[in-house]
């Protein structure tokens, strides 16, 4: 039996039209799963008997049920999910000023190995399939109370997107589509620590949001946090970003988590500054989340000021993001770290 929720729209279109019918079929599929939650081939009441009869026999539609759920002072949700092979996942739900954005786990752990992230601790034990990120976000909509509905999309929790890189894609391809899950793609953020070919395959492939987790602005620091940075170096990294196609208004983020003594000095800022020249970008600072067993420590106040103000000086929009859900190891490079197996 295959998951309805494994397959694109147009990989759907193909199995359609093998059992006979109309591709048109696969849309009219699409929208019951995507946009009703249909989750039995019964409901799909525009389709012969015949027809889902054949499907009852070949194909099912998958679902994903939080096992537990946990709620931060600052009103961000954490949602922990057992997958059928018995290993968990999280995703964090943020609420920001006016709108919902979820934070979407792409892996079983992650086998980069950054430094600062208790996510790359357990390593790698396996990639996502299209239908476990897809539900992830098919899940807590629905748990959502009436009115509620997340607006915005990032591939930021549990993993590398881009070493999943078919299942993302046909994920994005799902959540993208307007007889799918129908975000704009203005709304989907794929954050990735810098994997240069797969970079300028989703380039070609997708036109949604680039952020990239670079943390530092020389190879030295960059190797000693980002072990990915000794295969892809920051030279060819920023020169994929360079040349990374970006539609009129867009603009690629890049995340710089700011850890007190390692990159957050007057020198990085300015060298930080030197090595963005010529990329449509902004960045993203992040003062670093302490958490026990970590030896690294969050910037004082003034240090994190004074940088921002060394980027926005030499002409770069420049954030300082303000830390979510740390109470309950929800905030970037904790995921996986509360749940009972890890
Ligand atoms: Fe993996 Fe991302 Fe954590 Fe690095 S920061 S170890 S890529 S989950």
């Amino acid at each position: 039996m295959l998951d309805v929720k494994n397959m694109t729209i147009d990989e759907l279109e193909n199995h359609v039209q093998s059992l006979g019918e109309d591709r048109y079929r696969s849309s009219q599929i699409a929208r019951w799963i995507y946009q009703y939650r249909a989750t039995s081939f019964d409901r799909m009441t525009n389709l012969s008997n015949k027809f889902k009869e054949k499907l009852r026999n070949l194909y099912f539609v998958s679902v994903l049920t939080p096992i537990k759920e946990m709620s931060s002072k600052d009103g961000t949700h954490k949602y922990l999910f057992r997958l059928d092979d018995g290993n968990l996942i999280e995703s964090v739900l943020l609420q920001e000023v006016d709108h919902l954005t979820l934070c979407v786990s792409v892996q079983v752990g992650c086998g980069f190995g950054c430094k600062f992230c208790l996510t790359g601790k357990r390593g790698f034990v396996r990639n996502l399939n299209t239908a476990e990120i897809i539900n992830q976000v098919c899940s807590i909509n629905d748990s959502l109370p009436k009115n509620g509905r997340i607006s915005n999309l990032v591939l930021m929790g549990m993993g590398e997107p881009l070493a999943n890189y078919d299942n993302v894609l046909k994920a994005l391809r799902i959540f993208t589509d307007p007889n799918g899950l129908q975000f704009s793609t203005r709304r989907v953020t794929l954050s990735t620590v810098g994997l240069v070919p797969e970079i300028r395959r989703l380039g070609k492939d997708i036109g949604i949001n680039l952020a990239v987790s670079l943390n530092a602005a020389s190879d030295n620091t960059r190797d000693s946090l980002m072990p990915i940075n000794r295969k892809y170096p920051l030279g060819e990294l920023l020169e994929a970003c360079r040349e990374f196609p970006l539609s009129p208004r867009k603009r690629i983020t890049f995340e710089y988590l700011l850890i007190n003594g390692i990159n957050d000095s007057i020198d990085d800022a300015k060298r930080l500054t030197r090595v963005l020249k010529g990329i449509r970008c902004k960045v993203n600072l992040i003062p670093y989340n302490e958490h026990p067993g970590s030896g690294f420590k969050r910037p004082d106040d003034g240090a994190i000021d004074r940088f921002q103000k060394i980027l926005i000086n030499a002409g770069y929009t420049t954030t300082i993001r303000t830390t979510k859900g740390s109470d309950i190891l929800a905030a970037c490079g904790q995921l996986g770290s509360s749940s009972p197996d890890y």
